[in-house]
């Protein structure tokens, strides 16, 4: 078994449950081994400390599977870690809920692997090479614990440009079960949507923000809502099922816009909406924020869910500031008394930094505001370290 040696502090943080060695930490000269090989770490006293999965093709070079005292990991472990998971999660059918996050990578104690579920379906997204050895236990695994009638494999984009998982097994691959002749349909809070589990953003959906559209429901009744960067439709779904009087979506992609118009036609299927009532405009979000602002277009909630902005740490100022660029312009379409919701999620920025610019945004536009809440992820995206809790929102009453 491979042993890996760290410094004091690092073996610290490990203590406190940081799941992550880089290969710049890893203090011995001469480490080998293949992806998903077992490595050991001891403490300065030579004690056991923890152990994980190694993988010499991520900076990421060791990420760890359990702390404090040495255990098997076989499939009792893995088996014992799934079914801790699912009993966090064991309320959601009960809530109308079928599409939701069943394991969340390390903070459910399965580094660098998601699974989420729509209904029957679950992918299985890999965030690391070092779990394709364990792949045939995972299967066998889900497919006693989960009655589900097939897994998709998805990988990160880093892995996919792994040579040596690429081949076998590409994107969308089929793990086990009959195969798929269209998008997935599943209920979240009751409402009905339809995803691409194949070729959509992460495993097809945005289901850390179940919460705030549960709350853009509630805020939305004879309002007009403005959904930039509105991907699948979701929260102008659950605006119209808050009883909201029109929506405009922005979005740069038109696969999303058509997606999200397919999903308003098979949530409401005995609606016809006006133009009036639901409209897009496939552009930029930054640019048709302006365009708006210049049309004097004003609505009662705006939604602002961007994607990542900083993906590398480097990037986090540049992050910021788009940050509070998008919060001015969303304040600036925003109705006397209406509410402004933004959100972010790039791990690289720390909700203290995120409210701050978004608060710098809306003052710089003159206009007062009351922050109504501050949010983070639903219940099935639990963190255990800062970078897992990577989504922040604010809600805000513009004056
Ligand atoms: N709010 C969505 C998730 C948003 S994901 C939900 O709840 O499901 C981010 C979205 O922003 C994606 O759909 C992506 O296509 C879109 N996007 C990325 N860059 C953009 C840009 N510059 N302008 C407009 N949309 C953009």
């Amino acid at each position: 078994m491979i042993h890996i040696k760290i410094s004091k502090t690092l073996e610290k943080k490990i203590r406190q449950g940081y799941p992550w060695v880089f290969h710049y930490q890893v203090q011995n000269e001469k480490v080998e081994g293949k992806p998903g090989d077992l490595a050991v770490v001891y403490d300065s006293k030579n004690q056991f400390l923890a152990i994980g999965l190694y993988d010499p093709e991520s900076d990421i070079r060791l990420r760890i599977l359990q702390t404090s005292n040495p255990v098997d990991i076989d499939n009792c472990f893995f088996e014992e870690r799934l079914n801790r998971a699912l009993g966090l999660r064991d309320n959601f059918p009960g809530e109308g809920t079928t599409g939701y996050r069943i394991i969340n990578g390390e903070n459910d104690g399965f580094p660098g692997l998601v699974l989420d579920r729509y209904e029957e379906t679950v992918v299985l997204k890999l965030y690391t090479s070092a779990w394709v050895p364990y792949l045939d236990t995972l299967i066998t695994l889900f497919k006693k614990t989960l009655s589900i009638k097939r897994c998709v494999l998805r990988r990160s984009r880093k892995v996919a440009a792994l040579k040596g998982i690429s081949k076998k097994y590409n994107e969308g691959h089929l793990l086990f079960g009959d195969k798929l002749d269209g998008p997935v349909r599943f209920k979240e809070n009751g409402i009905d949507f339809e995803v691409d589990v194949i070729a959509g953003q992460k495993t097809g959906f945005y289901l850390d923000q179940r919460d705030n559209r549960q709350k853009v429901r509630l805020l939305s009744r004879g309002n007009s809502v403005l959904n930039v960067f509105s991907y699948t439709g979701a929260f102008s779904v659950y605006a119209f099922a808050g009883g909201a009087s029109s929506v405009l979506e922005i979005d740069s992609n038109s696969v999303a816009l058509a997606a999200s118009r397919k999903n308003l036609r098979s949530h409401f299927l005995n609606r016809n909406f006006s133009v009036e009532e639901f409209s897009q405009m496939k552009a930029d979000g930054f640019d048709a924020l302006s365009e708006l602002e210049l049309g004097n277009q004003e609505y009662d909630l705006v939604i602002v869910d961007p994607p990542a902005f900083a993906k590398r740490k480097k990037q986090t100022n540049v992050a910021l500031n788009a940050y509070m660029k998008l919060a001015q312009a969303g304040a600036k379409v925003t109705k006397k008394g209406g509410i402004l919701f933004a959100a972010s999620c790039s791990v690289h920025v720390q909700p203290p930094s995120f409210f701050k610019a978004v608060f710098l945004g809306i003052r710089s536009t003159g206009r007062g505001y009351e922050e109504i809440s501050r949010t983070s992820h639903a219940k099935d995206h639990p963190f255990i370290f800062s970078e897992g809790e990577y989504l922040k929102g604010v809600f805000c009453k513009i004056n």
